[in-house]
């Protein structure tokens, strides 16, 4: 959620800087409430599509890979990706 404070959980958030970068627009957002400052990124619905994609087939391709190893390798993979 870009419009609730991380911190406090308040909904009154203020943009106080917005940048138009070369694929995305970056804007600084401050709590009036507890004053937490944060930044979010907004990118278009193409750009995002396209990352889910990029990422939809890496999880895929993790996915084949794992399924080549043996129970035992395939453990010891897990525990090296999840430390
Ligand atoms: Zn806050």
């Amino acid at each position: 959620m870009l419009n609730i404070c991380k911190n406090c959980g308040s909904n009154q958030i203020r943009v106080t800087d917005s940048r138009e970068k070369r694929d995305h627009i970056y804007r600084r957002r401050d709590c009036i409430k507890c004053k937490a400052k944060f930044s979010t990124r907004e990118i278009s619905e193409q750009e995002y599509k396209r990352i889910k994609k990029i990422e939809a087939d890496f999880i895929e391709q993790v996915r084949n890979f794992t399924k080549k190893l043996d129970a035992d390798a395939q453990q010891r993979f897990f525990d090296k990706i999840i430390s």
